[in-house]
């Protein structure tokens, strides 16, 4: 299907943040690779995804209420569907705990394994305008500031620029004789991501993929986590 280009993606969207699956939903639509995966409203559903996906899993807290899902034991990489029901449980206990208001539900998607993890982030700044970020992801991120930023909209050239200038490009293109990564698709998710923002419109305040994981060459990229703020 052609992306769509208009703003009637947000159209009955709240304003605030948007849950994991309804951010990257609106990634998908405008060709973002996002992982396999489906949502379900309580433990039994969750169970039932997980066997329809098949193999090893991973189980996430789905919530607009919780921007960061691991500080509340909202992930958990590499379930098998017999093992959901009491990682459901022991979550929801978490955030009873904290006193994190009631979840929408549970978000079941396939474990992506291998590749470099990589941010991609949209944000206004008061005095530039629009801007795009590309950067590290994982534990790259925290140890060094790796970051490319550019002003919307970009060219296909201005997204490998963006690539070049990064710390990270040495490990994208196979470091020590790591397998080089699928730089191309990354290249495309960050075409994808600005085609995103530009068409959201002004109700798009912030939007973050953190991580997206470049898998090795010739196999795509996959955006496993997902973030939309709206005004
Ligand atoms: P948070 O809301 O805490 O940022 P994430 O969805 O980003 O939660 O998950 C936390 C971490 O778990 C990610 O940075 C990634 O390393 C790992 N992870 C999340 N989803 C997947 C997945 N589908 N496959 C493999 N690893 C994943
Ligand atoms: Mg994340």
């Amino acid at each position: 299907a052609a992306p769509a280009e208009d703003a009637s993606v947000l159209a009955g969207l709240p304003s605030g943040n948007l849950n994991e699956a309804e951010s990257k939903a609106i990634f998908a639509r405008f060709g973002v690779p996002v992982t396999r995966e489906h949502a379900a409203p309580d433990a039994a559903g969750a169970e039932a995804v997980a066997r329809t996906l098949g193999g090893e899993v991973v189980l996430k807290i789905l919530s607009r209420a919780i921007a960061h899902k691991s500080d509340l034991g909202g992930v958990k990489v590499g379930l098998t569907a017999e093992e959901i029901p009491a990682a459901c449980a022991t979550m929801l206990e978490r955030l009873r705990a904290a006193g994190a208001p009631a979840p929408e539900g549970f978000l079941v998607q396939e474990r992506v394994r291998g590749g470099v993890e990589m941010i991609l982030g949209f944000h206004r700044d008061p005095q530039l305008g629009p801007v795009i970020l590309l950067g590290s992801g994982g534990v790259a991120a925290e140890l060094f500031q790796d970051t490319a930023l550019r002003l919307l909209p970009i060219a296909r050239a201005d997204a490998e620029a963006m690539v070049g200038e990064l710390k990270a490009a040495a490990l994208l293109r196979g470091y020590r004789g790591a397998a080089p990564a699928d730089i191309p698709a990354l290249v495309d998710a960050v075409m994808a991501f600005a085609a995103m923002a530009g068409a959201a419109g002004e109700r798009l305040l912030e939007a973050e993929i953190n991580p997206i994981f470049v898998l090795p060459e010739g196999q795509g990229a996959r955006a496993v986590d997902g973030l939309v703020v709206l005004r």
